[in-house]
């Protein structure tokens, strides 16, 4: 047991594992046989859900339904949302437990795509319409920042601005790389209020129903999933939204995105990254022992051992490290140079670790039949989706020079 994990929370971790490895491995080889299904993916998860489940491949929606009745039944679904909105209310490191079984297969146990980020910031008639619904998986949203202008200084360079008119806001702009942007049920996006302030109080977080007038989205290629769109461009032309529909305070939605991505962003990329790893770990060393090469396992040479070894440290350091963060995080730590040091390793060494792994399976590792190739997209994108390895690095070079982060232990 990891020192420091509560006993329910191991007992948790490993009733999730079981039910992993029982209900999801059996599904991975129709998933992936699958990339795209006639009539759709009906029951998979959608919005920014779609993008963080990886839904490289579909199910059948029988499939789906047992899955997410599995998930809701065992409370696994709601388990990291607040008590007081249903759910189990376990805090970071429960989440980042669970987020790290649920990686372990490709075809990943459904959890609640709520967006935390209104929780706390939400009015009764917002968590009314849209807070419940999204607990309970009846409502997916999509998160609007990014712009062809502004990915790594969204603050400094964001031109999509909202401008009052009567009772509405009235928003033009154009936000891109948006996952999920066009099977989601609303977008919680940013734009600009006030051009002198910016991301100083200047910024505001709106909740844009899908579909709105004067909303729309083009598809990008990527080659992450190249059978299936997963991220859009969204382009804003007049779109009116309520002033009933601003998410927090006027001004204040930059800060609130920045609070959200420090843990639902950055410490999850982290369980993410060690959950794939694992799991391929675990792959890579049967693989190792049974593949024949010169009268003997590829297992006992040296070459291979030391690729399995590396992959084991960047493993137990990076649980270590998250979890830690977590524990910290749930105790009310300012975290978030910490957050930026877990995102990093999380794309930087996730991404060298399965790159050992593919090497470990030759060719067959580049293969579709395995997940091992969707692991590896996945990981890479992991150095430049939610901020940049260079950026996060700026992040923490700041806190070390200002001195608002101890290394000292
Ligand atoms: C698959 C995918 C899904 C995404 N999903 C979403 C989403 O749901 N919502 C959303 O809002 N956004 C999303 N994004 C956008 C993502 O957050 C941005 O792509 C990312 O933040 C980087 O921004 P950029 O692409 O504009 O790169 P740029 O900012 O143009 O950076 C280009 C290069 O310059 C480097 N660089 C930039 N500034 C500096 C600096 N000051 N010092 C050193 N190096 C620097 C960067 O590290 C990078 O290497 C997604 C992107 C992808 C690819």
């Amino acid at each position: 047991m990891q020192a420091g994990l509560p006993p329910e929370l191991d007992a948790l971790k490993n009733t999730i594992r079981q039910i992993v490895k029982n209900e999801c491995y059996p599904l991975e080889a129709e998933f992936l046989a699958n990339p795209t299904r006639e009539g759709g993916d009906e029951g998979a998860p959608r919005g920014i859900a779609e993008a963080l489940n990886g839904l490289l491949g579909t199910l059948p929606k029988e499939d789906w339904d047992r899955l997410n009745s599995i998930s809701k039944e065992t409370g696994i679904y709601t388990s990291f949302v607040p008590e007081e909105y249903g759910g189990g209310g376990m805090g970071a490191l429960g989440h980042v437990v669970l987020d790290e079984e649920v990686h372990k297969s490709i075809v990943q146990l459904p959890t609640s795509p709520v967006p935390m980020m209104m929780i706390g910031a939400a009015t009764p008639e917002q968590e009314q319409e849209y807070l419940i619904p999204s607990v309970e998986g009846k409502l997916h949203y999509a998160f609007g920042q990014t712009e062809p202008n502004a990915g790594s200084d969204p603050g400094g360079m964001m031109q999509t601005c909202a401008v009052l008119d009567g009772d509405d806001w009235v928003i033009n702009g154009t936000k891109t790389f948006i996952s999920g942007a066009e099977s989601s049920d609303y977008l919680l996006l940013q734009a600009v209020t006030d051009p002198e302030k910016r991301q100083r109080g200047g910024i505001t977080m709106f909740i844009v129903d899908n579909p709105s007038p004067g909303l729309s989205f083009d598809p990008i290629r990527l080659w992450i999933n190249p059978a299936k769109d997963q991220q859009f461009t969204v382009n804003l032309d007049n779109v009116r939204v309520p002033q009933t529909k601003v998410l927090g305070e006027v001004g204040q939605g930059f800060t609130l995105g920045q609070k959200w991505l420090v843990h639902h962003d950055r410490l999850l990329r982290g369980s993410m990254a060690i959950g794939i790893l694992t799991r391929a770990l675990e792959m890579a060393i049967e693989w190792a022992k049974d593949r024949v090469t010169y009268g003997r396992p590829i297992a006992d040479r040296q070459a291979i051992q030391w690729m399995l070894t590396d992959v084991y440290i960047d493993i137990m350091t990076l649980r270590a490290s998250t979890r830690e963060t977590a524990a910290r995080a749930d105790n009310d730590e300012d975290v978030r140079v910490e957050a930026s040091m877990i995102k990093y390793c999380a794309g930087e060494w996730g991404w060298r670790s399965i790159d050992k792994i593919m090497q470990v399976f030759g060719g067959t590792g580049e293969t579709l039949d395995l997940p091992i190739a969707h692991w590896y997209h996945i990981l890479r994108h992991a150095r430049i989706g939610g901020g940049t390895s260079e950026i996060h690095k700026f992040v923490m070079a700041r806190g070390l020079l200002d001195g608002r982060v101890s290394f000292q232990g």
